[in-house]
């Protein structure tokens, strides 16, 4: 059965995804590079909007898409879409958890291993005619104890991943664990502050809320140990960058990683002046693996909504 509804993307994304919807008969309109301004002049000419980051779906915007049903986002966290106005006017608003799960995963680690290790110190010396080999004497991931806050699929996934590095993993949610998972990688459940206090590394994999808009400040910074490291890979305002400046600055925090901002683009950010701090930008979910499998989730979710499966 094919259908006739109109789409428009409005970010770059797969291309897969825009074949999965022409090849079921809907109309696509492809403009990667669209403005707000544009979007709120056409937006009532479609009946699906896809996004992925650049996009922010603004109320005033949802308040003109008069015949939208569904708001897609071809990602994970669903920050850029306001949720609320999507409600009141009845549109579906989906996205695609499963596509970052493992890619974030993984540039955690890397980022442990650049951070114990100082590899992108001893790159950046070297460029400026630098062999630091004595200054660089690192540190090993075995055996560490790696914070996990917030342990829904990518605080899962670094779990059974960091667990094959024989790290050992301590747990954090506001929700129960399951107990097969917590079996299979030898997860200690512990409390935020015990977590903070026991750890060599935190890794946080929460939504941005309220409740987490900076769950980490400069108080529970300052209970953890002076060699311990934070990697934030989930939202820029759950940690607040100021209280990690001071700390790594003071000597009270061994180094950070951080692939997420308060404000992006972070190009000039403070936190550049710091050795042990790596920065990277917002490239968690920036694989082709991750990127095609959420193309393919959100063709998939979008065709089985409108034939009523889901
Ligand atoms: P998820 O919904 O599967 O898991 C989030 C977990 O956090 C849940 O288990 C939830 O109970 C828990 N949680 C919520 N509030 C908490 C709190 N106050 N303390 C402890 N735990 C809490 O989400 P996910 O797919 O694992 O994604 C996690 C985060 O990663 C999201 O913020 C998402 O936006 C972000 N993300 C970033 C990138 C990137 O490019 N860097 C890519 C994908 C996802």
């Amino acid at each position: 059965m094919g259908f006739n509804e109109s789409v428009l993307i409005c970010d770059e994304v797969d291309h897969i995804l825009i074949k999965i919807l022409e090849d079921n008969g809907l109309s696509v309109s492809y403009e990667p590079e669209i403005t707000a301004q544009q979007i709120l002049e056409k937006v009532s000419n479609f009946n699906i909007l896809i996004v992925r980051s650049r996009t922010i779906i603004t109320k005033e915007m949802i308040d003109k898409a008069d015949n939208c049903k569904i708001i897609a986002r071809v990602g994970v966290g669903l920050d850029n879409v306001d949720q609320n106005a999507a409600k009141e006017k009845n549109i579906r608003v989906i996205n695609a958890v499963e596509g970052a799960m493992n890619a974030v995963a993984e540039l955690v680690l890397g980022l442990m291993l650049s951070l114990a290790r100082q590899t992108t110190r001893g790159d950046r010396a070297i460029r400026n005619g630098q062999w630091l080999k004595k200054e660089l004497k690192g540190t090993e991931l075995r055996g560490k104890y790696l914070g996990i806050i917030g342990l829904g699929n990518i605080g899962k996934r670094l779990a059974r991943l960091a667990r094959g590095l024989n790290m050992n993993i301590i747990g954090y949610d506001v929700i129960p664990i399951d107990e097969e998972f917590s079996k299979e990688v030898g997860l200690m459940k512990a409390d935020l502050a015990t977590l903070l206090q026991s750890s060599d590394y935190v890794s946080i994999h929460v939504p941005l809320l309220d409740s987490t808009y900076h769950l980490l400040d400069a108080q529970k910074i300052s209970t953890m140990k002076k060699t311990a490291k934070i990697i934030n890979t989930s939202r820029g305002g759950v940690v607040d960058e100021d209280a990690l400046y001071e700390a790594i600055t003071n000597g009270t925090l061994g180094g950070a990683a951080l692939d997420v901002f308060e404000k992006e683009p972070a190009v000039g950010h403070k936190l550049a002046e710091l050795d042990n701090v790596i920065l990277t930008p917002h490239i968690g979910a920036q694989t082709k693996e991750a990127q095609s499998l959420a193309a393919n989730v959100i063709g998939e979710k979008i065709i089985q909504i409108l034939r009523g499966v889901i």
